[in-house]
């Protein structure tokens, strides 16, 4: 259990880190150590940080720790990518996937545990939300990452790119969201190029404003259908920030002056018959014409219960075409880590519900037990009762 004097070392930038040297009389400097020694080394121990002196590391041990989330589980593919369940502190757990191909290796984060936006095709939407991540628990994910890709037995795996594509809405956490980007671009921690970055959000547009006054990183956009009558069934998110309005501030975050920003990416999920058509295709042609952009096509990744069907590979061809003759560029996604609990959020899910089952069972036995006299049936912690239905397992 985490001390409750103590801070986690993992949830401070180097800015921030720096900080809080100066609050408690230490030189800012050594903050750059620290960073150091957390990001680039993974020690889990203050007293491996050899070049700070006998009484900061002493300070060190009595006030503060390194903290990440714990493994819960590693599932490793036929195809070699990595899941990676992760348990916080309070019981609650959330995923990370390394995807490796030829030429890189892309870890995909999460930001919150579940997510408010209930997007109809989202195994992550049917935990609903429960909080935010901080910054140790997002940027932990790239240090237990790092650390368990050196032990890959085809030999060590580096993580080249990060897309926080996970569970929860990268931008409605903003201040961790940056504090941990900020580390993952920092040359001291891992030192990775702002084109090697990439936010993915479902269209917050007054925090995406933010987003690019604050930082420099690379956009990739959820945008799933060619119009609002569409996505506002699959992003509901769309009846607040409809597709006209979330586009102008997509111009606008690469027109921001000093910026290395020359496009947005736009994932698209290919659901069978209902946004795959010819005639989606064009719309979305059109929709785009004059933003710097490149399309992803992500084949659906099915989960328990979805109402949603993979659009066949002639259809996602098709689709393709539409778009590549249109002058687009366009990657269709390959489908990776089937035999694991590949569609995000799905094995994360099902721990989450068993443990809000294990909470809420608890409470019922506790309120029982406080209420002995009382006979409200539906109350009563007896297997007959317990409310399995409307859960998934
Ligand atoms: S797709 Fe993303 S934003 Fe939508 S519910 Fe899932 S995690 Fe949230």
């Amino acid at each position: 259990m985490p001390t409750a004097t103590k801070v986690n070392l993992l949830n401070y930038s180097q800015e921030a880190l720096k900080d809080y040297f100066r609050t408690v009389g230490e030189k800012p400097f050594r903050a750059t150590q620290v960073i150091k020694w957390l990001h680039q080394m993974g020690v889990t121990d203050v007293d491996q940080m050899s070049n700070l002196s006998k009484d900061l590391r002493a300070f060190l041990q009595e006030h503060t720790e390194i903290r990440p989330p714990e493994i819960a589980m590693e599932q490793q593919s036929a195809d070699g990518t990595y899941k990676w369940l992760l348990r916080l502190d309070d019981g609650n757990a959330i995923e990370t996937v390394f995807i490796p191909e030829d030429d890189r290796g892309t870890l995909c984060i999460s930001s919150q545990v579940g997510c408010a936006l209930d997007c109809t095709f989202c195994s992550t939407a049917r935990q609903g939300f429960n909080r935010n991540l901080t910054v140790a628990e997002i940027i932990g994910q790239l240090w237990i990452a790092k650390r368990a890709l050196q032990r890959d037995p085809k030999g060590p795996r580096a993580v080249t790119n990060v897309v926080m594509m996970g569970m929860g809405e990268p931008l409605l956490n903003f201040e961790p969201l940056v504090a941990a980007l900020a580390l993952m671009m920092d040359d001291h921690a891992y030192g990775l190029s702002r084109r090697r970055v990439t936010v993915s959000t479902s269209g917050v547009v007054p925090a995406l404003d933010r987003l690019g006054d604050v930082i420099d990183v690379s956009l990739a956009v959820s945008l799933h259908a060619p119009n609002d009558a569409l996505r506002d069934q699959l992003v509901p998110l769309n009846r607040k920030y409809p597709i006209e309005r979330l586009l102008t501030e997509c111009r606008r975050f690469l027109d921001k002056k000093e910026t290395q920003r020359k496009h947005i990416t736009w994932e698209y999920v290919m659901l069978d018959k209902v946004n795959d058509s010819d005639e989606h295709a064009q719309q979305l042609a059109t929709l785009l014409r004059g933003i710097p952009s490149k399309i992803n096509l992500i084949p659906f990744n099915p989960f328990p219960d979805t109402r949603y069907k993979r659009s066949s590979n002639n259809r996602i061809h098709r689709f393709r075409d539409i778009l590549v003759n249109a002058g687009y560029t366009v990657i269709t996604r390959k489908t990776r880590g089937e035999d694991i609990d590949a569609a995000c959020g799905q094995l994360a899910g099902k721990v989450n519900d068993r443990s809000r089952r294990e909470i809420h069972f608890a409470r019922i036995e506790q309120r029982v037990n406080n209420n002995e006299n009382k006979t409200d049936p539906d109350h009563r912690p007896t297997s007959s009762k317990r409310p399995n239905a409307g859960l998934r397992h």
